[in-house]
């Protein structure tokens, strides 16, 4: 394995990780339900994009509610 002859200065070390600094998200406002989304990209809250409903998120929401209440519905009958 290749060892480095010198310790790397402070100085140097910093100044190469001056550049290792990260960035906020930067979020737009959905236009469908007005939360704070990537922009370029299906809204995560209501599954709109370009006005169409892509995801359909409330469907998913409402199917996955029944099969929950099926199974609790199951449960109680045993
Ligand atoms: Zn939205």
């Amino acid at each position: 394995m290749a060892v480095p002859k010198k310790k790397t200065p402070s100085a140097r070390r910093n100044r190469r990780r001056s550049h290792h600094g990260l960035t906020a998200a930067k979020l737009a406002k959905c236009p469908q339900c007005q939360e704070p989304t990537p922009p370029h990209q299906v809204c995560p809250s209501c599954g709109y994009y370009k006005g169409r409903d892509v995801l359909k998120i409330e469907a998913k929401k409402a199917k996955a509610e029944a099969k929950k209440k099926a199974r609790k519905d199951r449960a109680k009958g045993k």
